[in-house]
């Protein structure tokens, strides 16, 4: 792959921060990667990484000089992380972000993109429980889809350009607007965390139950609920405070659906029960088949026999 920009600016050191950059360094995406964090501790372990060629204590500093800008900041900063660099940005840079809401992120940021600038918002929809400059690898976005939401009226060559960027990370790219984005990515994503959150929350709390003993018999269910609550809180809050009305619209969904299946254990309704637990497993077996999941048991994990 020949070189795609001369600058890069990775503006957050985290999953996805320094997922990009080894993946940029690894198919010479980039002449150039300038990097900034906000922490000291996140600069110096970036550094000994060797996530960046340039290390900037402000993101301001970091996208100067930069064709491509790529925000990946927990989704509440990135209103004011755009209101810093704005002034700084180079005509015809392209600015993006990997935030998990878009709706919000086009309205926090857009208004900060100075004219020239092309702001195409993305998602790569590829992660994991682990954050911090230490979490990334290259192979992060390999066969995952990456979501851009370009704005009615983004520039289609910078739309193309980015395009490819993901695709050269080894990602397939799809679009559609932010507003649909975030309904799909509610019941895909924000939902599910909510769930496992909630679900481990209220484990911890039973009085009959001791703590010990929800560890020490923690079943294959209940361990990968723990897993997804392992995520960053601070991602998460701002997730979910940015996504307020598709994450209740399909949580309202959600507990109606719980309601039926409640109703169905009480009065012994198996065929219901069966039913869905059916259609269900059958969801499964389509993403397997998509390539988006592995059919091994456990996960493709090393799996201890449980009793
Ligand atoms: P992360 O590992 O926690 O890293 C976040 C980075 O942002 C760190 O470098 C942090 O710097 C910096 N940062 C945090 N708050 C900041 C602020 N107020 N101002 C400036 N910099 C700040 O997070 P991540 O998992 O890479 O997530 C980054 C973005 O990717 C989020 O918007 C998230 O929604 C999106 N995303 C995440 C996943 C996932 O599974 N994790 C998947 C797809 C998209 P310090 O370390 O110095 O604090």
């Amino acid at each position: 792959m020949t070189v795609m920009f001369e600058r890069v600016a990775l503006i957050g050191l985290g999953l996805i921060g320094s997922s990009l950059s080894h993946v940029m360094r690894r198919e010479r995406l980039a002449h150039h990667i300038a990097g900034h964090a906000r922490s000291a501790a996140t600069l110096e372990k970036a550094g000994e990484l060797g996530l960046a060629d340039s290390l900037h204590s402000t993101a301001a500093g970091a996208v100067t000089n930069a064709d491509l800008v790529i925000l990946c900041v927990p989704v509440g900063a990135l209103g004011a992380v755009a209101q810093e660099i704005g002034a700084m940005l180079k005509p015809g840079a392209i600015v993006t972000d990997v935030g998990s809401v878009k709706a919000a992120v086009i309205r926090d940021v857009a208004p900060h993109m100075p004219p020239g600038v092309h702001f195409i918002p993305g998602h790569p929809i590829a992660g994991t429980e682990q954050s911090g400059p230490a979490s990334g690898f290259a192979e992060l976005f390999q066969n995952r889809w990456c979501i851009l939401t370009p704005l009615p009226d983004s520039d289609p060559l910078a739309v193309r350009t980015l395009e490819d960027f993901w695709r050269a990370c080894g990602s397939n790219v799809e679009m559609m607007s932010a507003e649909h984005h975030d309904l799909v990515l509610a019941i895909t994503s924000h939902l599910p965390h909510l769930i496992a959150y909630n679900t481990v929350a209220t484990a911890a709390d039973l009085e009959k139950v001791t703590n010990s003993e929800v560890i020490k018999y923690s079943a294959g269910g209940f361990r990968d609920f723990t897993r997804i609550a392992a995520s960053d809180p601070v991602m998460w809050r701002d997730v979910f405070l940015n996504n307020r009305d598709a994450v209740l619209e399909m949580l309202g969904r959600f507990s109606e659906d719980l309601s039926a299946l409640q109703r169905a254990i009480r009065w012994g309704d198996g065929d219901s029960l069966y039913a869905l637990f059916d259609r269900a497993r059958s969801i499964r077996k389509s993403i397997i088949a998509a390539g988006q999941e592995t059919p091994l048991p456990n996960f493709g994990r090393n799996q201890k026999p449980e009793g």
